[in-house]
């Protein structure tokens, strides 16, 4: 398996630090609003390199954060007369909400940048010991030119950096910053202002800066070294590049082995991004697609490649969705009328047949996921099944040909099995037959009544005027 490494620029054989583990970091949202579909595009690519690595039999720790200490929830927070803590608490339950619709699994841990105060507070102490950080009026900074492989990720050089910065000082003596001994150095700690959150330190009762967050925590739940990190192409630059530069002066040794970066999603082929105004959240999409829809068209293109978010584009992912879903409620209808017989040799063969479209997916998921060349050969399969299958055909036959295409729609994380809808006259007459089951005393079969409409997503509440019922 070949994975493209940001750090070398190259696509590289994929070879694990530890035999058949994959330790993998994913940098969280910054929660202060619903998430949009841009944010929603690298947990869509992540999760499905996931879950081939899982398919391919790796076990893998899956760890991604949530950004839940950052100036926007302060700010957003004092315009509504809130605690930060309720503005981030609320805006993680909702971006979960939206991760579930469009399935996407949780992941192993997702630590909260304000559970780990203490980790950040002990890296950021061995980074002043080891003379990467110092501390100004209670304000830390890195020593960015102290560490030697700076620029290593973004291909930046140095000096040009420096020259960049040079016209600054204006506007880092505006800032407060001029105290850096080098407009390069980043922060790492700073003292709190009025009224945000704040933790004891021995520098200043402050925060931590944005970076330290990620190091701190992949240490945490993952080791000094890991195999993957992964995030958005925008992330390159500073974020990830600072995150290296703290990770390895603090623990010796390499951050991670293969760095991942997913292009944008633009609109109109601007960046689609919350402070250009130019965004739909992950929630508005939901209002009129099945958010599988989006997952679809997310994995239509390449991880690596741009894609331009528009409607025609989600149209054709809808009926290119509906295509796999039509296949497979087919098939399922065959299965009623299907024999009971054993499988034939001639079906057999068909099946091995099928080999083909999985060896294509698999290529294609081999060659850097390219998820576009993978649904390719799904399609391709989806229309074997079609033109290969009958009333005629055995249902052990027909449950293997489900079964494959399953195996291989379950990898990109797309729900292709229709939800059994249940009709308002069907949960009436259910409800009668459990009263009836309650006159009789028959309590076991009242309680299966109401176990399987719950398992419809309809619940029952007894109540004084009789029972009632909604669905959830
Ligand atoms: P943020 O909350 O801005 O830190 O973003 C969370 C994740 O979404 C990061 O990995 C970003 O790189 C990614 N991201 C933000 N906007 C876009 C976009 N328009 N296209 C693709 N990825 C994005
Ligand atoms: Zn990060």
């Amino acid at each position: 398996m070949k994975i493209y490494n940001t750090l070398t620029r190259r696509k590289e054989d994929f070879i694990p630090l530890e035999d058949n583990k994959v330790k993998m970091y994913v940098c969280g949202p910054t929660v202060y609003n619903l998430i949009h579909i841009g944010n929603a595009r690298p947990m869509i690519c992540f999760d499905t390199v996931r879950r081939y690595l899982e398919y391919k039999g790796y076990e893998v720790n899956f760890v991604s954060n949530f950004t839940d200490v950052d100036d926007k929830i302060i700010k957003k927070a004092m315009e509504e007369g809130v605690s930060a803590e309720e503005i981030s608490t609320r805006y993680i339950e909702e971006c979960k909400k939206d991760m579930q619709g469009m399935n996407i699994k949780p992941a192993t841990t997702h630590p909260l940048a304000t559970k780990e105060i203490d980790g950040m507070i002990d890296m950021i102490d061995t980074l002043i010991d080891k003379g990467y950080a110092y501390n100004v009026n209670g304000t830390v900074y890195y020593r960015t030119r102290k560490f030697e492989g700076y620029g290593k990720l973004s291909k930046k050089n140095i000096d040009d950096l420096e020259a960049g910065h040079r016209d600054e000082a204006h506007k880092l003596k505006v800032s407060g910053e001029d105290e850096k001994e080098d407009p390069l150095d980043f922060v790492l700690w700073k003292p709190k202002k009025e009224g945000e959150p704040s933790w004891h330190s021995a520098w200043s009762d402050g925060r931590p800066g944005w970076h330290i967050e990620c190091s701190v925590m992949s240490k945490k739940y993952l080791a000094d070294e890991i195999d993957i990190h992964a995030g958005g192409e925008d992330l390159i630059f500073p974020h990830h590049e600072n995150e290296i530069a703290q990770s390895e002066a603090a623990n010796g040794v390499p951050f991670a082995k293969y760095w991942m970066h997913n292009a944008f999603l633009n609109i109109n082929n601007k960046k689609m991004s919350k402070s250009e105004g130019n965004f739909f959240t992950v929630r508005d999409i939901s209002q009129e697609y099945d958010l599988q829809v989006l997952r679809f068209f997310m994995l239509s293109a390449h991880y690596r490649n741009p894609i331009n978010f528009s409607r025609e584009l989600m149209e054709s992912a809808k009926n290119g969705l509906d295509r796999i879903i039509t296949s497979i409620s087919n098939l399922k209808h065959l299965l009623q009328s299907a024999k009971e017989s054993a499988i034939t040799k001639e079906e057999q063969q068909k099946l091995d047949e099928t080999n083909i479209f999985r060896d294509k997916f698999e290529q294609a998921m081999d060659d850097d996921f390219n998820t576009a060349d993978a649904i390719s050969a799904v399609f391709e399969l989806v229309k074997y099944a079609n033109s290969n299958s009958s009333s005629d055909n055995t249902k052990e036959y027909i449950e293997h040909l489900l079964k494959r295409i399953i195996t291989l729609t379950d990898i990109l994380g797309l729900i292709v099995e229709k939800k059994e809808e249940i009709l308002d006259s069907d949960i009436e007459a259910l409800i009668l037959q459990r009263q009836q089951a309650r006159k009789e005393k028959n309590f076991a079969r009242a309680d299966e009544i109401r176990q399987e409409l719950l398992s419809k997503n309809i619940v029952l509440e007894d109540t004084r005027e009789g029972v009632r019922w909604k669905r959830i």
